[in-house]
């Protein structure tokens, strides 16, 4: 917390857990003051959907929008973190309970966040949005979703179909949340994705205000 706001986001660094397909964090200093050089300029080589990034529609929609083309009202504006009891994967019951409105901007908080999984191996039973709950909250019209791992579908099951169902719809994702230190409840969130022509991905750097 540092003058109401809090990060949720994680921070990179070289050999960092990442979605086990996708390629490794390397962030490497190749100017150095301390080597002689007149200043310091790290290298950095990784996928676009690492620690906390966002989704664009193309990442799963052939022909879709990129992350370029994201109205800036997506992720900055009200938002409502959720706190998710089920320990395997986010249903539209118990979503039912939170009574969610069209345009709504919405934050999971799952067990996830009890683990530190940005400094952990890859969790292959992180808890994820199954695919029912996908079309349920694209149905519902929701604007923005945010998840606490690195992807909002599961590792062994509903990958695709989950992505399909959000982007499709026009649903904004962020992935790759720090929810640790979050109470469920109304924040004002502001998330941007860093600007990449035509990108399916890009890292992002996310704070929650109170309100
Ligand atoms: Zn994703």
């Amino acid at each position: 917390m540092e003058n109401g706001w809090i990060d949720v986001s994680v921070s990179l660094h070289s050999g960092m857990v990442h979605w086990p397909d996708n390629p490794p964090v390397w962030i490497e200093r190749t100017l150095s003051i301390e080597r002689g050089d007149a200043a310091n300029v790290s290298e950095i080589s990784m996928g676009a959907h690492t620690g906390t990034h966002m989704d664009g529609p193309i990442h799963f929609v052939r022909g879709g929008k990129g992350l370029d083309e994201m109205p800036l009202t997506a992720t900055i504006g009200r938002a409502r973190v959720i706190e998710i009891q089920d320990p395997e994967s986010i249903k539209p019951d118990e979503l039912d309970l939170h009574g969610l409105q069209r345009g709504e901007r919405v934050l999971f908080k799952t067990q996830n966040s009890a683990h530190h999984w940005p400094s952990e191996d890859f969790d292959e039973d992180f808890v994820y949005v199954s695919q029912e709950a996908a079309r349920y909250l694209a149905e519902l019209g929701i604007q923005t979703v945010g998840v606490d791992y690195l992807s909002v579908g599961g590792f062994r099951k509903d990958a695709e179909e989950t992505h399909q169902a959000l982007l499709e719809a026009g649903i904004w994702v962020i992935e790759g949340l720090d929810l640790s230190e979050v109470e469920p409840g109304e924040y004002e969130l502001i998330c941007l994705p860093v600007k990449i022509e035509r990108s399916d991905g890009a890292p992002a750097r996310a704070i929650l205000g109170a309100i």
